[in-house]
């Protein structure tokens, strides 16, 4: 029985305060449905009272000295480092993350910390030729103001951590409205960085339902920029709100990405490839390699192999490193997996392993003879579900793999690095991986997607683009 966690209230202009309206609700653990915690259910005067502090924040935020921002963020990291366990509890009970998941993630959000740290020196402009005489002309970055970050369930740590550290290092103030489902990495992260020294009103959080005062927050004229992660359908929903406030938004969102194995393939790699890009978190990962094109001749010894090692895949105990699946999320997305799987079979597709359900947990399945008429060919499953597909040539793989709305990340493998760097070069992905799986992510590489996947990208660098304005300044004499 996991230990019980409770902040009943939201983090506004530095201060615990609870919703306007005097309510809670529970988050419920989903590995038994009991209740994980009780949260402050946060309404639009909250929105409202939430941004109204990052605005008043912003001016003097704004002006604050680089080194102080680096100092504050490395103080958090420092404070992260300490709280292992807690936050790992909280991944574990809260969403479902086995240890190693847990692990991951609180490896890759510890990165992100201090690589944002280093974000706040790097803010720079530059010093610009002139068409005039005796004109110095120059661009300096300023902060755009208050940043609202919403974040999914399925990492709150890690975009917990990269879409609040990375505006906050650049100096601007920031309202986090996590996913309802795992609200409380939000408010641990609120205790972190207001110890660590973050000024009051800095980082604000509203917990609540994203569907009750997303729009509130998003469609605030105060609010400078949105930074979303998150299904392809909120995101869509968002754009059109941003584009009509004229705001900056930058979106990251669902994917079914794809993995080409060629026939010159080393599978020896490539099978523990595709069992970590598909069914790590059980699946509920955007990466995730969820179709997979084999050569022909190689198509059964792949999945032979394959099969093979995702019967042998643990499902006990999520504190134990030899868990690689734990429990879905919630019964909204379960519905899914579960219709994805049984639609399948009933239109004709080969159940090759899984498909049965322990619990909460999906067993990891694979299918094929997947065709467009089933969902799962071209949806996100967002589960331990996935389709391989046998093809006759490079080319078709190619095609195969560019066929879908999606476009965040693609793999390949083979030993012919002339045909991978083609794929590289063709592949409709915005992030291409040879002799890797889809799933990677590093602080400060260009993260992101094309097409229903998203729009801009993440990390250090992007960031810094994306969540500064440039001005144009000029010493006439
Ligand atoms: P979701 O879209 O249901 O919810 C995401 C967030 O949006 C939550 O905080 C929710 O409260 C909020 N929200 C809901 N309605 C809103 C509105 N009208 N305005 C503003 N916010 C609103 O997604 P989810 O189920 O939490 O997460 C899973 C999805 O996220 C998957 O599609 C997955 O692929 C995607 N994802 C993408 C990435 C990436 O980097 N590309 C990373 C993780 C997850």
């Amino acid at each position: 029985m996991a230990a019980l966690a409770s902040y009943e209230k939201l983090w506004i202009g530095g201060e615990w305060t609870g919703a306007t309206g005097g309510k809670t609700f529970d988050v419920l653990q989903p590995e038994d449905s009991q209740i994980y915690s009780t949260v402050a259910h946060g309404g639009v005067e909250d929105v409202n009272r939430a941004v109204a502090a990052a605005k008043l924040s912003a001016t003097s935020y704004g002006q604050s000295l680089a080194k102080d921002r680096e100092a504050w963020l490395m103080e958090a990291a420092h404070l992260l480092m300490l709280r292992k366990s807690q936050f790992m509890g909280a991944l574990i009970d809260e969403i479902g993350s086995p240890l190693k998941k847990a692990e991951f993630e609180y490896g890759k959000a510890l990165s992100m910390l201090r690589a944002a740290s280093g974000m706040a020196r790097q803010a720079k402009g530059e010093v610009i030729p002139s068409d005039h005489v005796g004109r110095l002309s120059m661009s300096i970055r300023k902060p755009v103001g208050v940043v609202a970050a919403i974040t999914p369930f399925n990492v709150p740590l890690i975009k917990g951590v990269r879409l609040t550290a990375n505006p906050l290092a650049l100096g601007n103030t920031v309202v986090l409205l996590p996913s309802e489902e795992a609200p409380t990495i939000a408010m641990m992260l609120a205790e972190l960085y207001s110890e660590a020294g973050i000024p009051a009103g800095a980082f604000n959080v509203v917990t609540g339902y994203g569907h009750e005062i997303g729009d509130a927050l998003t469609s605030h004229p105060d609010v400078a920029m949105v930074t979303f992660t998150g299904s392809s359908r909120v995101g869509a929903h968002i754009q059109r709100i941003c584009a009509a406030g004229n705001k900056r938004v930058t979106l990251e969102l669902g994917g079914k990405s794809p993995m080409v194995v060629l026939a010159d393939a080393d599978l020896g790699k490539a099978v523990p490839a595709a069992i970590q890009g598909i069914f790590t978190f059980q699946g509920q990962v955007c990466m995730g390699n969820s179709r997979i094109y084999v050569e022909r001749t190689v198509f059964d010894a792949f999945l032979a192999l394959f099969s093979a090692a995702t019967q042998k895949l643990g499902m006990g105990d999520l504190r134990s490193p030899q868990t690689v699946l734990g429990p879905i999320i919630s019964e909204r997305q379960r519905e899914r997996v579960r219709r994805h799987i049984a639609e399948a079979q009933d239109k004709g597709a080969t159940l090759v392993t899984g498909g049965k359900w322990e619990g909460n947990r999906c067993q990891p399945t694979i299918l094929t003879g997947v065709t467009e008429a089933m969902a799962c060919c071209r949806e996100e499953t967002f589960g331990p579900v996935v389709s391989v597909y046998p093809v006759d040539s490079y080319e078709e793989a190619l095609r195969c793999a560019n066929d879908t709305e999606y476009g965040l990340a693609s793999a390949i493998f083979t030993r012919d690095l002339e045909r991978a760097m083609h794929f590289a070069q063709h592949s409709s992905a915005a992030m291409c991986h040879i002799n890797a799986s889809a799933l990677q992510d590093e602080p400060h590489v260009p993260f992101g997607g094309n097409g229903a996947s998203g729009a801009g990208r993440e990390g250090t660098h992007a960031d810094i683009e994306a969540m500064t304005e440039l001005k144009w300044i000029t010493i006439n004499n």
